[in-house]
């Protein structure tokens, strides 16, 4: 017990022993000792119970106490209750501030910002910028269902699929000319926040940069096919000490043509959201033009193979995913030293088809994996250089399988090979038609 309360304590309980020691000193005098002290031993009960009684009064109340006077047990105990009122509302004051701080904070974001219960998905709370850009009005929008008040957002769906929701970009409601990112987040047991972005200006950017890209490569287009024209009518029969510089000449222009015919074949890939035409891809003549090309590109310096046990075709686009698998076969050749082996395969099996493209080459490190698809991304520049590579190839492959809804799977291992495997959902296939000539 703190010392202040004890010696209230002590002091309450003295009080009582000298009332009652007067009460026995008066009641002896009087002659009615027994009498005089329960009279007394009464009345000392009774104004507890009438302490009892207000601070039932002070406590149910609720109201704010006045700091008590006097001493005594029931004065501390005022004391003590004063003392823990005037904490609890100075707690209640700072988490007011704070609360009023983080609501002005989330009102201030420029991203909208909404609160769904996870269960019913009606609207909890949302700040200042869901008006503007998803349109909803407080107070008439707090607890309505948040995909029906965003109606013409294709939202019902994505909300189904809650944690596993991927961000998802689509028009504003209120401004057709505004484009949102919309993410689901789940925060606690109950509660999701919708966060949407204004990705406008971002898409408008990112469209002057391909824009920019596609013009450029095909500016460039013409002349360097005249470049190219003109150089392969200089015969270094001619003159003979320029021969060296000639053929110099020609390998850069012909790799500034492939860089160009990259990027724009690119540009058209990401312009796309799907596919403009899908066909009937047949399998046997693709694997059998794709052979021809690694034994063009390889000049007998490698073993080539092929292996087609899927017995099935693809659907999709020939053009687009010619030039995807053609791209790996020449990285395979390109990258794999001479004597190596490399193996085309296209398989089927429950989850669908895959055609790898497995090579006995430099390999991979394993660091450079999650990277090796970006643009203009290599592992080694020189080697990369020498081979006559772009640095687009991969994208290009990646591009292409998105548009298939396939992916890419890579495996490597230094010094011993690599195997690129497009694996192609059962969507992606179809009965192979009966061919005359197979791979
Ligand atoms: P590049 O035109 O330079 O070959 P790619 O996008 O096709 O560009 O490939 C990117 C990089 O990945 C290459 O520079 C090379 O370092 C590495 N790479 C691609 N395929 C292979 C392979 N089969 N074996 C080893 N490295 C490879």
């Amino acid at each position: 017990m703190p010392p202040r309360t004890r010696s209230a304590w002590l002091r309450t309980l003295g009080q009582l022993l000298l009332v009652l020691g007067g009460a026995v000193v008066v009641g002896l005098a009087v002659r009615q000792a027994w009498a005089v002290v329960a009279c007394v031993a009464l009345a000392v009960v009774a104004w507890h119970y009438w302490r009892l009684r207000r601070l039932l009064l002070q406590l149910t109340a609720r109201k704010r106490l006045a700091p008590p006077l006097g001493d005594g047990v029931w004065n501390e105990l005022d004391r003590l209750l004063y003392r823990g009122q005037a904490e609890k509302r100075g707690r209640k004051r700072r988490l007011i501030q704070m609360l009023s701080a983080y609501r002005a904070a989330a009102a201030a974001l420029p991203d909208a910002i909404v609160i769904v219960d996870r269960n019913s998905q009606r609207v909890q709370w949302f700040n200042e910028a869901s008006t503007s850009l998803l349109g909803l009005r407080y107070p008439h929008d707090i607890g309505a269902p948040l995909s029906e008040r965003l109606q013409p957002l294709p939202l019902a769906h994505w909300l189904s699929a809650g944690r596993h929701a991927e961000p998802m970009e689509t028009r504003s409601p209120v401004n057709a000319s505004m484009t949102l990112s919309l993410r689901l987040i789940p925060y606690s047991e109950s509660l999701w926040m919708l966060v949407a972005r204004d990705v406008t200006r971002l898409l408008q950017l990112e469209q002057m940069r391909r824009d920019f890209v596609a013009n450029v490569s095909h500016e460039l287009r013409t002349p360097l096919t005249v470049v190219h024209g003109y150089l392969d009518m200089l015969d270094p029969e001619d003159n003979p000490e320029w021969a060296p510089m000639l053929a110099e000449m020609q390998r850069q222009s012909q790799r500034m043509t492939q860089l160009v015919e990259d990027l724009l074949m690119l540009s058209r890939l990401e312009s796309q959201d799907s596919l403009p035409s899908e066909e009937a891809v047949s399998m046997p003549p693709m694997l059998a033009a794709l052979r021809r090309e690694a034994v063009a590109l390889s000049q007998g310096r490698h073993e080539i193979s092929v292996e087609d046990s899927a017995g099935i075709d693809l659907w999709g686009s020939h053009r687009e995913l010619h030039s995807a698998f053609s791209n790996l076969v020449s990285n395979a050749v390109r990258y794999t030293p001479a004597g190596g082996k490399v193996h085309i395969r296209f398989r089927h099996d429950a989850r669908g088809a895959s055609l790898d493209v497995v090579d006995s080459g430099y390999g991979i490190p394993a660091a450079h994996l999650p990277r090796i698809t970006e643009r203009f991304y290599r592992v080694s520049n020189s080697r990369s250089r020498e081979s006559g590579g772009t640095g687009l190839g991969l994208s290009i492959v990646k591009h292409v399988l998105n548009l298939h809804q396939a992916r890419l799977d890579i495996t490597s291992e230094v010094g011993r090979g690599s195997t690129f495997s497009c694996r192609f959902g059962a969507e992606r296939l179809r009965e192979r038609e009966h061919y005359g000539q197979t791979a």
